[in-house]
């Protein structure tokens, strides 16, 4: 909470207004979480009086944030007139920068991907002046798109390859960047005088709250493993993603598994990235002259290629596959050991190739893991490819309207801007 909520909170005048808030974020987060429902069903299951649940749905619906009117099926009872999220006015915008490439997303409130952009580019070979140059760029075509879809951003989430600190809103170390304490969040700022909000994040833990599918039990204790060239993730447990002191929680990456290894990107020997990142695969697989290896080429089209060797029985994809599967394992075995997670959720480049890898990550998983079965823990993979990130991104942007609704203004005829 904001210092402004608390010096709200220390002044009674202010309480109605918060309780309000409180109540609509309430119903609001409701319909997230289990989907469209009558009045009578919130009240009930919120333990709001009819009236005043009447009177929050009218002031989401005068926000644009919910609306009203279909009936709702396989309601025990009579049928009621069902309330659904609607925020088809307000957007989070998602971003990303990572070794290879920068992205935005734009999602509304109830989840629909409004746009989309993608550019490759090698972050380590640019100034950051430059990659975050081109990113902004990215971002007003975003914002072009959410306008011309009537709607309007209300925040920007940015996730980086590397150590964030959220506290002084500054990259400290992106070691596959080779980016050393750059001021992202101000950078972009600069450039784009945004009227919302823009957030640094890790883009590990935006591809975590991506895969946190609100109301779905079994996303509610989960470790996101998100590779690219770097290896990073995220921890949600009981639903919240642990970003721990500092915000550096979930660098996986770095933890050494192979101490008489390969040197990592940050400078140590044998981290987890050196043996299960991409690099790792890519040098397993092929030679240096082969197309895989060719950075000119999509990283989608190399894996593409890499799927399509694997699936003719090719030795040495399949030996590269498993070798890495196998690291894999290995270090989702401490990792669970740790943490018992319902599901280790694969992310990034192993969305694309994982399903040749699993056989191997599960074997080495059970053989790590002290707890019969490894806990119970299952290894999944993620449909959201390399779209993780900035959809957590948009996520986390839309959050602070789930967390307070009057952050959105009423509907006018007209929106603000346009001409008519
Ligand atoms: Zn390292």
């Amino acid at each position: 909470m904001s210092s402004f909520d608390d010096v709200q909170n220390r002044f009674g005048a202010a309480d109605q207004g918060s309780l309000r808030r409180t109540n609509l974020a309430l119903v609001l987060g409701r319909l997230r979480d289990q989907g469209p429902r009558s009045r009578a069903r919130l009240a009930t299951e919120l333990g709001i009086t009819r009236s005043g649940v009447s009177s929050l749905v009218g002031e989401l619906v005068e926000r644009g944030l919910v609306r009203t009117g279909v009936v709702e099926r396989g309601a025990v009872g009579r049928p009621g007139t069902s309330v659904r999220l609607d925020g088809r006015s307000v957007c989070g915008i998602g971003a990303e920068i990572n070794v290879h490439h920068v992205a935005t997303m734009a999602m509304d409130l109830s989840g629909n991907v409004v746009a989309e952009h993608r550019l490759t580019l090698d972050g380590n070979r640019h100034e950051a002046s430059e990659v975050v140059d081109r990113l902004v760029e990215l971002v007003s075509r975003t914002e072009d798109d959410v306008a011309a879809h009537g709607a309007a951003p209300v925040g920007l989430t940015v996730g980086v390859a590397g150590l964030v600190d959220s506290t002084r809103d500054m990259l400290t170390l992106g070691p596959n960047l080779e980016w050393r304490e750059v001021p992202v969040g101000a950078m972009i700022r600069d450039r784009l005088q945004p009227d919302y909000p823009v957030v640094i994040d890790n883009e590990g833990n935006l591809a975590a709250i991506a895969e946190t599918l609100p109301g779905d039990p079994g996303r509610r204790d989960i470790l996101v493993i998100f590779g690219e060239v770097g290896l990073g993730g995220g921890i949600v447990a009981d639903g919240r993603l642990l970003r721990g002191r500092q915000g550096y929680a979930g660098e996986f990456g770095h933890m050494i598994v192979d101490p008489q290894g390969r040197r990592c990107g940050c400078g140590r020997i044998g981290c987890w990235e050196t043996v299960a990142g991409l690099r790792a695969l890519l040098d397993a697989a092929a030679d240096t002259d082969d197309a895989v290896r060719d950075p000119a080429l999509g990283l989608q089209a190399r894996l593409a290629e890499l799927n399509r060797r694997a699936d003719l029985g090719d030795t040495r994809t399949l030996a590269a596959l498993d070798q890495v599967g196998g690291w894999i394992g290995v270090g989702a075995a401490m990792l669970t050991n740790a943490l018992n997670p319902a599901a280790i959720v694969l992310s990034g480049y192993f969305a694309e190739v994982g399903h040749h890898m699993r056989g191997s990550i599960e074997a080495r998983l059970e053989a790590g893991v002290l707890a019969p079965h490894a806990g119970g823990t299952v290894v999944e993979l993620s449909t959201l490819g390399f779209t993780a990130a900035v959809r957590g991104g948009a996520t986390l942007a839309l959050e602070s309207v789930f967390a307070d609704p009057t952050r959105v203004e009423r509907l006018v005829p007209v929106a603000q801007g346009e001409s008519r």
